[in-house]
């Protein structure tokens, strides 16, 4: 049986092993998937240790996404563009590095939410791994325009500095939290700040009727960004759908076959 995991550190928490135990037994496919708490500065031998008993691919988390990036023979481009990977395939001729967080991300927008990106006004707040990951992802949308906005202004910068040939049209650009202007279709909280139940302070304007507002973090309540956004009439999204849609485009990455998620989306939010 092949066989898979998920390294982080801490682990526990994971939800990966029930999704893709999940999407094996719906495809049919025969695989294995476990948890493995790699030690913090033991990442690269944990993973050559899962190689040396056979593994064929593995998932990454926190705090290994920027390790992982760095032990790969070869990297897709969207796994360059993010600079980090969340996804390892083991072949024969070495590791590849993926990333599917953004793939999962816009999946989860445009196929579960139902919200198009072509055209619209787009809103990320953050320019850590996860913003970085989703920056290619949102501009192959076509979005009008993509406003990249970080605490740190010039982490923002080098982003749009970063993807400024790839923006097919979009407007590109980077600000600080508060200086966003006018309602945006899709604001997309990026930060660890709801971690700490903060609340990057971009001003209320941003969020208005028919804006997705959608959190990265998710849990059984709703985080402080998104009873914020909701209070100035958003629709608002957590980042469930989106772990479910970034583990759908591993499994495709290492099976060839894509899950169907709908039902796992429904299920897991039942259980949180
Ligand atoms: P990073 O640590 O790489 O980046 C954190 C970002 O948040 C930076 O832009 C940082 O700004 C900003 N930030 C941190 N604290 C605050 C604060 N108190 N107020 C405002 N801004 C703040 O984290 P990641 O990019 O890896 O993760 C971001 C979030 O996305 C996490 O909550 C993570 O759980 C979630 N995530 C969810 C996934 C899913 O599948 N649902 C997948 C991946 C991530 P600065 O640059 O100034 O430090």
């Amino acid at each position: 049986m092949d066989k898979y995991c998920v390294f982080g550190n801490p682990i526990g928490h994971s939800k990966s092993p029930d999704i893709h135990a999940a999407y094996a037994l719906q495809t049919g496919q025969q695989l294995s998937y476990e948890k493995r708490l790699a030690p913090l500065d033991g990442f690269p031998a944990a993973v050559r240790a899962f190689v040396a008993e056979g593994g064929k691919g593995a998932n990454v988390t926190v705090p290994f996404k920027l390790e992982a990036h760095k032990l790969c023979g070869a990297l897709t481009m969207r796994a360059q563009a993010a600079g980090a990977v969340n996804t390892l395939l083991f072949t024969d001729d070495g590791t590849i590095g993926d990333n599917t967080d953004g793939a999962g991300l816009v999946n989860d927008i445009v196929g579960n939410a139902g919200v198009p990106i072509t055209g619209k006004r787009v809103l990320l707040l953050g320019a850590g791994g996860a913003a970085r990951g989703a920056v290619l992802p949102l501009l192959e949308h076509h979005p009008s325009q993509l406003t990249i906005a970080n605490r740190t202004v010039a982490t923002a910068e080098a982003l749009v500095a970063q993807f400024a040939a790839l923006s097919g049209g979009a407007a590109l650009s980077a600000c600080g939290y508060e200086a966003p202007r006018g309602q945006y279709d899709i604001v997309i909280n990026a930060t660890s700040a709801s971690l700490q139940s903060d609340l990057p302070p971009v001003p209320a304007e941003v969020f208005g009727p028919g804006t997705l507002a959608l959190d990265m973090m998710y849990g059984k309540e709703p985080t402080v960004f998104m009873q914020f956004a909701a209070d100035h009439g958003a629709i608002v999204r957590d980042g469930l759908g989106m772990l479910v849609e970034q583990a759908a485009e591993a499994f495709m990455a290492w099976r060839g076959v894509r899950p169907q998620t709908t039902e796992l989306l429904a299920q897991l939010r039942s259980k949180l």
